[in-house]
């Protein structure tokens, strides 16, 4: 069976793009069948695999709105076992659009349906709100990736977050667990960087909830989107790509791989 993942955090520019995009490639790399779904009306998911969003017509939205179904939308990339629904601003109005439907929550949920166990991961990328997408991703999700930045203010925003998952759960009987919380832009060199690292331990006193790998700030995860090419691709032997590449087989040996 399938497993569903959503990389979120209300919180902008903390890399879930960069994670999802990486550890996406990676697990596809080391063989797994791999749906990125991009749920960010900003498309850099999209992007970042070389695909224009701007052209493309099948996306996110079509599936949301019943236009088309998933299967239709999804699109092989260059990278063997990677496949990807796109998304483009086309999303931005879609949040009100579904909010207006009795049951909401569980559209992507349900569109994904028939397509789920096609694939051995499908990994949704989000956007900085704890909106209606948010919730759908939730729902549909069966757990919950949050990278987190190492900076002043990171936790700042992760008590809502856990609240809201945990409000999905009661509310809709969705069991929704964290499979991990993953410390982001780390940088050895900052006293800052390890302070984070305390916090975040502290706050999260199971400590199981915390990848064991740590993504590195690395500056050719910042030039890769522009290439068209996940780092994993653009430059593998960087520090960037070696994190996100055992961060895959961390998931893999937590999975029972
Ligand atoms: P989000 O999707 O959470 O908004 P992104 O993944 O888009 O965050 O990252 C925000 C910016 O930081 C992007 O320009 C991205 O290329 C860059 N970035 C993300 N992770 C790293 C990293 N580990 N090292 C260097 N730059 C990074
Ligand atoms: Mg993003």
């Amino acid at each position: 069976m399938g497993e569903t993942i959503a990389i979120m955090n209300q919180k902008g520019g903390c890399g879930k793009t960069t994670t999802t995009v990486n550890l996406a490639t990676s697990l596809a790399i080391l063989g797994k069948s791999v749906l990125v779904i991009d749920m960010d009306p900003q498309g850099n998911a999209t992007t970042s695999f070389g695909i224009n969003k701007i052209e493309a017509e099948n996306t996110i939205y079509s599936v949301l709105t019943r236009k088309v179904t998933a299967q239709k939308t999804i699109r092989n990339t260059f990278i063997q076992n990677l496949f990807i629904i796109p998304s483009n601003i086309s999303l931005s109005g879609a949040g009100v659009e579904l909010s207006r439907e009795e049951n909401y929550h569980n559209i992507l949920k349900k569109s994904l349906k028939n397509i789920v166990d096609i694939f051995d991961y499908i990994l949704i990328d989000l956007p900085p709100s704890l909106g209606v997408l948010t919730v759908n991703a939730i729902v549909a999700s069966d757990s919950v990736l949050i990278p987190i930045q190492a900076e002043y203010y990171a936790l700042e925003g992760v008590a809502d977050l856990i609240n809201t998952i945990k409000l999905v759960e009661n509310r809709l009987k969705s069991p929704t667990p964290i499979k991990g919380i993953l410390l982001t832009l780390f940088d050895k060199r900052t006293l800052l960087s390890k302070e984070v690292q305390k916090e975040l331990k502290k706050f999260f006193e199971n400590k199981e909830h915390i990848f064991k790998t740590i993504i590195p700030r690395n500056i050719k995860l910042a030039e890769a989107p522009s290439h068209g090419k996940p780092c994993i691709i653009y430059d593998p032997e960087s520090t960037g790509s070696r994190a996100y590449f055992n961060l895959a087989k961390e998931i893999l040996e937590k999975d029972g791989d």
